[in-house]
């Protein structure tokens, strides 16, 4: 008998990160996106593969974020391989500038595993050249990839499994039988289905708030800027405040990121892109004499202390969730996949899902289609 279908609303990089494992699992996936898939925030990010400030989030972001740590690179590996392009997972290393928070953060790495240094910018000025004297705290294996080629290397792995990936597919409703999901409704067409995987980023709370959900996620715009700059000029990841610059194998130098609260918009402004253009000459002098080539914006999907949801619908059986990754949904992502195939599939989850519980949103009593759960 074939195995029943598994559809997921939402092709960012936790959907198709879901469809990835299912397919790994010899499951049957469907993937529908209202766009491109992968095309908004996960495309946007900067892809440093670990929380800013690690030591300031809660434990379940942690033991998400140590998940993808750990496998990023054999992952992409495996998506080089299947999908001919390379993610470009490099381990370069992310240096934090400035001593506070220097006892909570080496103890948050005693705690958890992770290799923290406190340290002086002088020490490691071979890697960033020009960078003004002080103290920093260095993570020396916080890796990065760059989010627009795992989105490509991602879609092409899938395509390989044989996993369709549907753009411009707008789902519109849910089908469901009793208390039991029964499909979707997709462009005006109803696609049947045993299990249905919401990961539409910050659109998943509208869509969710028919269906008896009311959870706190909504868009927080980041902008970034990218600097032609050229090979071997930066050779490492610096964060000071809320502001980074992350090295890439061509010499490009990224800068982020604003934090925004400006709803579905996603427009670029001035202001940002001189802001983000005087934090990285500020820190690095040289990258003044290099143009900037590119500037975009994405929607971070927020929740409370970034803590994603991730579960099923309390009522409405095999209706999962998986949402709400804000500043970190690139190195959670894995974790969090697996974590949701686990749930999906039976098996004995490798984390505690509880933390991730939907209920933590609170729920409405009547959906706006005036169904009551
Ligand atoms: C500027 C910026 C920098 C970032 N940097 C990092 C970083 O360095 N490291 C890190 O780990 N994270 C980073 N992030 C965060 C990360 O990008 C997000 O947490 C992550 O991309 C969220 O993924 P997602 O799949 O949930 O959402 P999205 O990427 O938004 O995907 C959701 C998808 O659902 C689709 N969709 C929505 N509604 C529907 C519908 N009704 N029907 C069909 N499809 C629908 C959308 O079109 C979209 O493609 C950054 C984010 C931004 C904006």
């Amino acid at each position: 008998m074939p195995k029943p279908h598994i559809l997921v609303a939402g092709g960012g990089v936790i959907g198709l990160l879901c469809a990835y494992e299912l397919a790994c699992a010899g499951r049957t996936v469907t993937v529908f996106d209202k766009g491109e898939a992968g095309r908004e925030a996960s495309w946007a990010a900067g892809g440093i593969l670990s929380p800013l400030h690690p030591w300031r989030y809660p434990a379940p972001v942690t033991w998400l974020a140590q998940a993808g740590m750990r496998d990023y690179a054999a992952l992409c590996k495996v998506l080089h391989a299947q999908s001919g392009i390379d993610p470009e997972w490099i381990p370069s290393g992310l240096l934090r500038l400035g001593e506070d928070e220097a006892d909570e953060a080496l103890a948050f790495g005693a705690r958890f595993g992770i290799p923290v240094e406190a340290t002086t910018t002088g020490r490691h000025r071979h890697l960033v050249p020009g960078v003004a004297d002080g103290p920093a705290l260095w993570l020396p294996e916080v890796a990065q990839v760059r989010s627009p080629r795992l989105l490509q290397a991602l879609k092409g792995t899938l395509a390989a499994q044989g996993v369709a990936v549907h753009a411009h597919a707008q789902v519109e409703r849910l089908l469901w039988r009793g208390n039991r999901v029964a499909g979707l409704v997709v462009n005006g067409e109803e696609v049947a289905a045993e299990t249905v995987i919401v990961t539409a980023g910050p659109w998943s709370q509208a869509f969710l708030a028919d269906y008896g959900l009311s959870l706190p996620v909504h868009p927080v715009r980041g902008q970034m800027i990218r600097i032609g700059s050229v090979p071997g000029l930066l050779k490492t990841m610096i964060l000071q405040g809320s502001h980074y610059l992350i090295p890439r194998r061509d010499g490009s130098v990224v800068a982020g990121s604003t934090l925004e609260e400006t709803g579905f918009d996603k427009a670029v402004t001035e202001e940002a892109r001189a802001q983000l253009h005087a934090f990285a000459c500020g820190l690095v002098p040289a990258l003044a004499a290099f143009p900037v080539t590119h500037q975009w914006a994405g929607l971070r999907p927020s929740s409370p202390e970034g803590i994603p949801f991730i579960g099923e619908h309390p009522e409405l059986n095999r209706l999962f969730v998986n949402t709400g990754h804000f500043r970190n949904g690139i190195v959670l992502g894995p974790g969090s996949a697996r974590l949701m195939a686990d749930l999906v599939l039976g098996r004995s989850p490798f984390l505690d899902p509880a933390p991730y519980g939907l209920e933590r949103g609170g729920r409405d009593t009547r959906s706006a289609s005036g169904v009551l759960y």
